[in-house]
């Protein structure tokens, strides 16, 4: 059971608890207070009668006291019914009586022996025809200064409660009439006040707590006022303030972490990239090296076969270059091989792979190349060098450089790298025996060797 149900709950039981004894309590209280007020009106009514018919005994009027005695049958004395009103004789003989009948008879019955022999005012209750009777008595004595008295005879009465009854039973359901309607509107009243400084307050601090709990860090309790359930809410937002904080924090602080790692990976990445590309790349030129060479001539033979095309491969040497060098000096050698470089990337196409694979010794794998192409190609590499100018270091001009060139092709010459590699070499070294500054085919080495 919730909170919701208990507090109505307790609170509607303790109400109709406290409502329903102080019901009862003010019941009993109303019908003691009944009770003892029946019980003052009828001595007084007596008191009032016992003057005159003490007179009347007195003086032996008994028609005058009979006369009075009629009369006061149906005499209403405030919610008690007359029932008859008698006066005895000390020997219990009935002088009068409301009720013609009784008259010069002897009561017998048990209050009227009671009351002829006592000396005060005697009050009863008894049952009538299932109806509650009241008898009172009262001694009719005359009474002269401090003389003792005469006793003329016995007053009684019985008055009926019945009316005394109903009333009270109109009054119990008035007062329970009341208690309810009370009971129902403080309950609606303190439902309602719980409702509102109670479990509203609760069930607003509990929705947030089980939101912030589900991991929405936006969320706060509302405040209602200053009670002890609002300083809770505040002591949890304060709470959810520094929590929401920490994460941002931690979050920005990760994010910041994330950044300077990937920032690092790429760093990693690039210096990767940079190693493969040193490891494959001759520093000087900028050309693939021997090592790439070697991969990719490898691998071009393998896709050429596989795909049913021909490639070529020019194998070339600078011409005289230890005389350059001497004559030039180094540096201007190295200026030299650098141009030489770059006049042929600038002429070869982009699928084309050079590289230099030894001092003053480079290659040129040109795939899909049938030979003819490649033998005019390597004319047209052959002769741009011749025509490119030099300027040394010093900012002179200086010769330009030339170079012999061999060419082979697959299938035409070999089927395999390493033939086709010496058919290239062969055709460069036929090249250079021929002059130098030229370009041999493998076909003539065949038809030398054929
Ligand atoms: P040939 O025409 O027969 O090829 O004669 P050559 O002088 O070119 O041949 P040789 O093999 O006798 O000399 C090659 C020279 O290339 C020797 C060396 O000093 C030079 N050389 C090799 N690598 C480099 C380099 O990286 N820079 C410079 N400047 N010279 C180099
Ligand atoms: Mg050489
Ligand atoms: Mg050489």
């Amino acid at each position: 059971m919730n909170l919701r149900t208990k507090v109505p709950l307790l609170a509607i039981s303790i109400l109709l608890s406290t409502t329903l004894v102080s019901g009862v309590i003010l019941l009993f209280m109303l019908r003691v207070n009944m009770e003892s007020e029946a019980k003052l009106r009828a001595k007084t009514f007596l008191d009032a009668l016992a003057v005159s018919a003490t007179e009347d005994l007195a003086t032996g009027r008994i028609d005058s006291l009979d006369r009075m005695v009629t009369t006061l049958t149906d005499y209403d004395l405030e919610q008690l019914d007359v029932r008859f009103v008698q006066v005895l004789s000390p020997e219990r003989r009935v002088i009068a009586h409301s009720k013609q009948f009784y008259y010069g008879r002897v009561a017998d019955d048990e209050f009227s022996i009671e009351a002829v022999n006592a000396d005060e005012p005697i009050l009863r209750d008894a049952y009538q025809n299932k109806e509650r009777i009241l008898m009172v008595s009262r001694p009719l004595v005359t009474q002269i200064d401090d003389l003792p008295g005469i006793r003329w005879g016995t007053l009684t009465t019985a008055l009926g409660l019945d009316r005394l009854q109903r009333m009270m039973a109109h009054s119990l359901i008035g007062i329970i009439t009341g208690v309810v309607l009370a009971s129902i509107l403080s309950a609606a009243l303190l439902i309602s006040l719980l409702n509102t400084q109670l479990i509203k307050p609760l069930d607003n601090l509990t929705e947030a707590a089980a939101s912030y709990g589900h991991g929405n860090l936006g969320t706060r309790a509302k405040i209602y006022g200053k009670d002890e359930i609002s300083m809770l809410a505040t002591t949890f937002n304060q709470m959810a303030d520094t929590v929401e904080n920490h994460t941002r924090n931690l979050e920005f602080q990760i994010l910041e972490r994330t950044h300077e790692l990937q920032s690092a990976n790429k760093l990693l990445a690039d210096l990767n990239e940079r190693l493969n590309e040193l490891a494959i790349t001759d520093g000087l030129t900028g050309l693939f090296n021997f090592r790439q060479f070697q991969d990719t001539i490898r691998k071009e033979l393998v896709r050429a076969k596989r795909l049913r095309i021909p490639f070529s491969l020019l194998a070339m040497d600078v011409d005289f270059f230890k005389q350059f060098n001497d004559t030039y000096g180094h540096p201007s050698g190295d200026i030299a091989l650098k141009k030489l470089a770059s006049v042929m990337k600038e002429r070869l196409r982009e699928s084309d792979i050079l590289c230099r694979i030894g001092g003053e010794e480079f290659s040129a794998i040109l795939p899909g190349t049938w030979h003819e192409a490649a033998i005019g190609l390597a004319q047209e590499l052959r002769m741009s060098l011749e025509k490119s100018e030099l300027i040394n270091e010093a900012g002179q001009k200086i010769p330009g450089i030339t170079i012999s060139i061999g060419v082979a092709t697959f299938p035409d010459h070999a089927d395999n790298v390493s033939d086709l590699i010496n058919a290239a070499d062969s055709a460069l070294y036929l090249a250079k025996q021929r002059g130098r500054n030229q370009v041999a085919s493998a076909a003539n080495i065949s038809k030398i060797q054929g």
